[in-house]
């Protein structure tokens, strides 16, 4: 059993203007890191409109679809921009997301690393935003659910920001339970502990500016294992993000490159109990290159070892 990495060079088509944070140069960066790793490496194929409707309705998939500008960019919301490549871009990372899946509940790799861009943690029903267009990983979740016929799946992000757009995704989704941290306040505003979905089944989990990998832990001992375990997923998500990064420049977070590893472990361990070690990590945010690459080659160093020990 081996990780499986996702990616392909479509992703460099979603070129922002120039200084914007979601470069192209971040997929680089992490495909340079993890070049070294033994992975399964395999092309992310183009998202099918079945699994993204499940997630967004057809007028928001077609209003992303005609917004993308001939040349130059066009502007989706403040920070949210189309190059004339971005949709094709897009659908490598949903039919990335979502192939994942498939490979992984197939039984022919332990876990995987979905590489792509742009990321999709903040992309609501019918609004891109934070530099998101579709929910990649909430649309793989309702794949799991509704194509494979899981009935528990859980996601867990860990990005430094809050995942608003899965949170509103799964909103209704007594079959997913959704946990994510993130420094509060901060860029969306949203992700008090009170937002807790229809269910009871979304766990957020504020972290204050200026706080390390010691707050981190204690609060994913005492509220996120406990209740993953609990829930008992048969395929666990990931958000993958790596701007609570100390070294990232859009938030305030202090966690190094070792807190990103542990987490994974613990992840994983929890995995291991539930669900025979299934995993599914997708990239979000990390903008600061050197320390998205470090973190990125850790996470999917130890899924790689995870995958062994498997
Ligand atoms: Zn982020």
């Amino acid at each position: 059993m081996t990780t499986a990495l996702f990616t392909h060079p479509d992703c460099d088509l979603h070129a922002e203007p120039p200084g914007h944070p979601e470069q192209v140069a971040r997929l680089t960066a992490v495909s340079r890191a993890l070049a070294p790793l033994d992975l399964l490496r395999l092309d992310a194929p183009l998202g099918d409109e079945a699994d993204m409707l499940r997630c967004h309705p057809a007028a928001y998939i077609a209003r992303v679809k005609a917004a993308v500008p001939r040349q130059n960019w066009a502007s989706m919301d403040g920070d949210t921009y189309l190059a004339p490549g971005s949709y094709q871009a897009a659908l490598r990372g949903v039919g990335g997301a979502c192939a994942a899946v498939d490979l992984v509940l197939s039984g022919a790799v332990q876990n995987a690393f979905v590489a792509t861009r742009p990321p999709g943690h903040h992309a609501e029903t019918a609004t891109a935003m934070g530099f998101c267009l579709f929910g990649n990983v909430a649309i793989a979740a309702k794949r799991a659910l509704e194509v494979h016929q899981l009935a528990r799946v859980a996601i867990v992000d860990f990005d430094v920001h809050h995942g608003n757009g899965t949170q509103d995704l799964l909103w209704n989704e007594a079959r997913c339970l959704f946990a994510s941290s993130h420094q509060m306040p901060l860029y969306p505003g949203t992700g008090s502990p009170d937002e807790r979905g229809a269910h009871g089944q979304i766990i957020n989990i504020p972290l204050r500016s200026g706080s390390g990998g010691a707050e981190m832990r204690a609060a994913y001992e005492a509220q996120v294992f406990p209740a993953l375990a609990a829930f008992s997923p048969q395929l666990l998500l990931i958000s993958a993000g790596f701007d609570a990064h100390q070294a990232d420049p859009l938030a305030g977070l202090n966690w190094a490159t070792a807190d990103f590893a542990w987490l994974t472990e613990r992840l994983c361990d929890v995995a291991d109990k539930a669900c025979g070690g299934r995993v599914v990590s997708c990239l979000e945010g990390g903008y600061d290159l050197d320390a998205l690459a470090a973190s990125a080659a850790a996470h999917v160093g130890v899924l790689k070892e995870r995958a062994h020990g498997g």
